[in-house]
């Protein structure tokens, strides 16, 4: 209950622009928020992304968005990314773009949404970087499998994210590995009906580890993108994970600990970087899906 009401703050736009509009609040939840994301700008994305190569890590960047209902505001979202990949390509950072596709269109356009992605993908192409798609709420499943599918047969350097909480996932994980793009596994953040989706459980952690199962069997590029620390460990004690088509993914500043574990074993470990003026919502989706960072929040909001 508490993260649906902070997934329902979040898409109010009436407390949206009231934040906005607050010169005290605005900076105070900013603050908080960069916990998790890396700030405002491109250049921040950028700046942290090379602080965390020159550590050690993979990166994977998102300018953060979802569900834009208008065509102008996509085809935005569309040339901000081009800029992103561009300004990765300048500064050798041949990494991940992570992008959903609402973002650029789905919710406008299924075609005006494929011929953005594969433009970002032919830019991306060409400096190296991969472009993943995440996977979003289960109504939108269907368009975001059909344009992945279109998309992957040209430009390999696409890969898309699988949720192991949707029962179909199974089916459309099988049918995936015929494709080349890399395969993110994820738990699943959406909250979706109980016919659809398995909710969080030992069943869920079951799931997923039979989901990683199936792609490092067929030696298939996969990230394993969770912070459960006992599924890691239960995955590393049937696979080596340092191999180089396996990675290990985490959010900035969920459990940097872990993925450090995982840098100091020698696995590929990727840290999700975003940045954006849309990082309300992200905050709220990072609350809603562990409550106990609220008190961090107020910490960072207010102070010890
Ligand atoms: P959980 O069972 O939720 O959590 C396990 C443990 O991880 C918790 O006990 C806690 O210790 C820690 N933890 C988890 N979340 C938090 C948090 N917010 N703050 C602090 N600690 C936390 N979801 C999608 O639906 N579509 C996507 O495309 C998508 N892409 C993702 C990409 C990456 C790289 C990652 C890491 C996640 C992505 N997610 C996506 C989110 C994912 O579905 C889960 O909601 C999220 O990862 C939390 O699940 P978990 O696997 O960490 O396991």
């Amino acid at each position: 209950q508490a993260a649906q009401a902070l997934k329902s703050i979040a898409r109010s736009e009436h407390i949206k622009s009231y934040l906005q509009q607050s010169e005290e609040l605005y900076p105070l939840v900013l603050q908080a928020a960069k916990r998790f994301i890396t700030g405002e700008s491109r250049q921040d994305g950028i700046t942290v992304a090379k602080e965390m190569i020159r550590k050690g890590y993979a990166v994977s960047l998102e300018y953060i968005g979802e569900n834009i209902k208008g065509a102008g505001e996509c085809h935005e979202a569309k040339e901000e990314f081009l800029q992103l990949i561009e300004e990765m390509g300048a500064a050798s950072i041949n990494q991940t773009v992570s992008l959903d596709l609402s973002h650029i269109g789905l919710l406008v356009d299924t075609e005006i949404t494929y011929t953005h992605l594969v433009e970002l993908a032919e830019k991306a192409k060409s400096y190296n970087i991969t472009v993943m798609v995440s996977m979003e709420e289960s109504s939108k499943t269907d368009d975001i499998l059909d344009i992945y599918k279109r998309a992957v047969r040209h430009y390999s350097n696409v890969g898309i994210s699988i949720q192991a909480h949707l029962y179909r996932s199974v089916q459309d994980l099988h049918e995936l590995m015929n494709y080349p793009g890399k395969i993110r596994i994820v738990k699943g953040a959406y909250q979706e009906p109980c016919n659809v989706a398995i909710p969080r459980s030992k069943e869920l952690n079951d799931r997923y580890l039979q989901l990683v199962e199936q792609v490092m069997e067929a030696n298939h590029p996969l990230s394993i993108a969770t912070h459960d620390e006992s599924l890691i460990q239960q995955i590393e004690q049937r696979h080596c994970l340092a191999r180089s088509h396996v990675e290990v993914e985490m959010l900035y500043g969920i459990r940097p600990d872990l993925l450090k574990n995982a840098k100091d074993n020698g696995y590929t470990a990727r840290m999700y970087l975003t940045y954006g003026q849309e990082w309300y919502l992200y905050l709220c989706h990072r609350l809603a899906e562990y409550p106990e960072n609220l008190y961090l929040a107020l910490t960072d909001m207010i102070g010890p």
